[in-house]
Formats: C-alpha cells, structure tokens, sequence
C-alpha cells in the first residue's frame, strides 16, 4: 500500500488513511485490473456503471487523441465547438421522446442539482414561486452535493449526519412492487395522496427509473413510473428522471425509462456518457421547460459550470454513442442478463443470503446482515475479482466486453465469497 496515499488522499466514503487498504491499479485493459504487483482482477463493477466498453478502447483512445490535438478545453460561455454539438445530435437520436434541450454538466450530482434548479425556476417563471419544493421516494440516491444529497434516502443517505442544514423534501415509501411481479395498485397511493395534500408545493418529482441503485440496489415495478407520469402531468408537478447509473443500456434498455414506455421532462445522465473515459453528464428538458425559463425573470438559466461541454469529454462520449450503436449491445446485454442469472443462481441456497436479483447487465446478491468489507478484500484478490459491495450488497455491473469465462469467474467468485462469510465477518 503506497504510503503517500496512505498519509494524504482521500478516497469515496473513507477517512484519510483506511479503514480499508485501497489497491493500487498500474493498467487496465478491457475487462481486466492490474495491480501494480502484477495481479489480474476481472472488474465487476465497470468502475461504478461507467466503463461499459471496458478500459483501454482503442477507438475512445482515439477520439481523445483525436481531440486533444485540436483542443483540450474552451470557456463554453459566448463560444461553442463541434464536439458538443455532435454529441448534442448523438444524444437527440437515442433520449426518450420530448426531450430537446441540453445543458452539459461536470459529473452526475452537478447534473443533479441542474435538474432541480431548472424546476424551480420553471415554476417561478409561470407565476407559481410557491412550487419550490422537490419530491421523491425512499431508498433513492441521487448524488453527494447538497441539493442531491437532500433526495437521498433519509436513513441510508447522509441526512442523519447533515440533519436540518439539508432542506427538508417531501419523500414518499419506496416502490414495493418487484419488477417481475403482478402490479400492486396500492404501490402509488402515497404518490396520489401527497399530490392531492402538497402538490401547490412542489415542482418536481425526482426519481431513478426501475433500478433504484446505490439505495438498495432495487428493481421496481414499470407501471410505477407510468402511474407516476400521470399523476405528475395532472398536479402540474415536473417529472425529473435519474439515469445516471441507469443509461446507455444498463437496465437491458438504451434508458431505463423505456421499460415504461415514458418520458420525463427532465432527465439526468453521466457516468457511462463518456464510456468511463472522463467525467460528463448532462441534464436534458423538454422545449416547454427550456422555454418557460426564458420566457421568465431573468430570462436565463442561471447555471454556468467552468468546465461545461469540455471538448476532451464530448468527444469521447459521442465516440462511445457511436460504438454502443454500432454493435448488438441488446443482445450483448441479454446474454449477461442470462448468465448473471444462472452464475448468481446457487447463492439463493446459502444461509447469509435474503435475496438474489438480476436486471440487464447488473447481478445482485443481497445478504440477510451488512458485510465488513476490510474482512473479504484478501478473498477477493484469491478469487481474481474486483467487487465492492457496500451493506447487505454484493453486486455486479460490469462493463458489457465481459467475455463469457470471465463471467463465469466473476459469478463462481462472488457466490464463493458469500459462502465464507462468517458472523465475524458480518456487522452486528
Ligand atoms: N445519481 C445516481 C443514480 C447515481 O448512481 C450517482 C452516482 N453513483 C449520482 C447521481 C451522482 O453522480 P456523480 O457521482 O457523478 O456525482
């Protein structure tokens, strides 16, 4: 373990210096990490949804080359580049319907906040300043930034930790109606009867279509969403859909929406954007939001990122566009989907596990108690695999160039490793 690191470099939800050891990554290729002792690691997680061609393409390699050599970065203030409007068109083709309006954000959570403020300044500008507030379901995650952070779930998310500094949202029970299972009509009634009490409140309702992901790793009924657009379009409330994890064909679908056959007015998208290669996202809104808020006080959208549209970052992304959509990544993503169900298959069997669940290219398996995961890294190493489950969560989304052996790898690896856990291993 590097010692500098070690002493001086923060990592996601950890104190400086642990608690668990970070490996140290000297290459990747494809699907494969390699440490810099040497020690191949089949990645699972396409570093948190993003590398979904794998690491290393040597046809996103080329579009950054490509790019880099004209220019790396310019203010999008007052001037514009192709990059950006190729991806601009790139995204038109494939988006849910309605959607035409773009503004690029510097990662996910930023995306996030975008959403919210489009919202609400698209209800101040009609007249109707009273509708500022955001609703939402629980087990949602929705980013680290404060605005996101106060849509998170209440419990799982950080509002214990940040309390009243975090404003106070209005959150409704999460989906409880599987995706696979007969609808539950009562599912939406909180929806309905927080419209019917608060609706003249708020303007917006944000959610992360079907996969509600780092709340749970939940996969929920399509007829939610469809009960959820309706409801939205009768009390005037906008509908912000979060495909942050979800895009670019994760859920088995190019957007998660499409399980339901809606579009939002609203939607958010990054991580995969950029095939993993650099940070992107964006918020899309249809032309009626986009041109309510130019039609009102201050006649502009007040939100303007330094590094908004970087050239670098479009350029990839629209490359990574263009290849998911040149290759049978429907098929691709089918055929995960079927060996992550058979490959996750034997841990239904084992005592530690509650459920297993599989949708598109993601594989969970969820445990019946929470996992220390300083326990299980040597585990890890030995079976060749690079997870990192968090809670009850032991889950897969890795990128779609996975080869059939691998995976078998991965799955073997991951019911392996479940099957070892002890109650020393496992919080109290
Ligand atoms: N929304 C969802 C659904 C996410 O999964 C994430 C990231 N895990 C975010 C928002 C925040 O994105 P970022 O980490 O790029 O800020």
């Amino acid at each position: 373990m590097d010692q500098f690191d070690r002493e001086h470099l923060w990592h996601p939800y950890s104190a400086l210096g642990g608690p668990v050891p970070v490996l140290k990554v000297a290459r990747a290729d494809g699907v494969l990490l390699q440490l810099e002792d040497g020690t191949r690691l089949i990645d699972g997680m396409a570093s948190w949804w993003c590398a979904v061609h794998g690491y290393n393409h040597p046809v996103l390699n080329q579009a950054v080359i490509g790019q880099l050599g004209k220019m790396a970065h310019v203010m999008f203030g007052g001037l514009t580049h192709e990059p950006a409007i190729a991806l601009g068109k790139a995204l038109l083709e494939i988006v849910p319907a309605g959607l035409e309006a773009i503004f690029y954000a510097d990662s996910g959570s930023v995306s996030v906040e975008v959403a919210l403020k489009m919202a609400v300044q698209y209800q101040a500008a009609r007249g109707k300043s009273c509708k500022n507030n955001i609703a939402t379901t629980r087990s949602g995650y929705h980013g680290d930034t404060w605005n996101a952070m106060s849509v998170c779930d209440p419990v799982t998310g950080m509002h214990g930790l940040f309390g009243a500094s975090l404003p106070a949202r209005c959150f409704v029970p999460a989906p409880r109606t599987g995706f696979d299972e007969p609808w539950d009509e009562r599912d939406i009634a909180p929806v309905a009867q927080l419209f019917a009490e608060r609706a003249d409140t708020l303007a917006a309702f944000i959610i992360e279509p079907i996969v509600q992901g780092a709340g749970g790793m939940r996969f929920y009924h399509p007829q939610y969403l469809r009960e959820l657009r309706r409801l939205c379009d009768a009390h005037d409330v906008l509908l912000v859909c979060d495909e942050i994890a979800t895009g670019f064909g994760r859920s088995g679908r190019l957007f998660a929406c499409e399980h339901a056959g809606i579009s939002p007015d609203i939607l958010c998208i990054g991580k995969a954007l950029t095939g993993g290669y650099m940070t992107l996202a964006a918020t899309l809104c249809t032309r009626t939001v986009a041109d309510t808020i130019a039609s009102g006080e201050p006649g502009v959208f007040m939100h303007g990122p330094t590094f908004m549209a970087n050239p670098l970052a479009c350029a990839v992304a629209a490359a990574s566009i263009r290849l998911l959509r040149s290759q049978d990544w429907q098929g691709t993503v089918a055929a995960i989907e079927h060996r992550l169900h058979e490959g996750l298959a034997p841990a239904r069997a084992l005592p530690q596990v509650a459920d297993v669940r599989v949708l598109g290219a993601i594989g969970v398996i969820e445990l019946k108690a929470p996992l220390r995961l300083e326990r299980i890294q040597q585990r890890m190493l030995e079976a060749g695999i690079w997870i990192r489950p968090f809670g009850r969560l032991v889950y897969v989304m890795p990128p779609y160039v996975i080869e059939p052996a691998q995976l078998q790898q991965l799955c073997e690896g991951m019911v392996a490793l479940v099957a070892s856990l002890q109650d020393e291993d496992m919080r109290a």
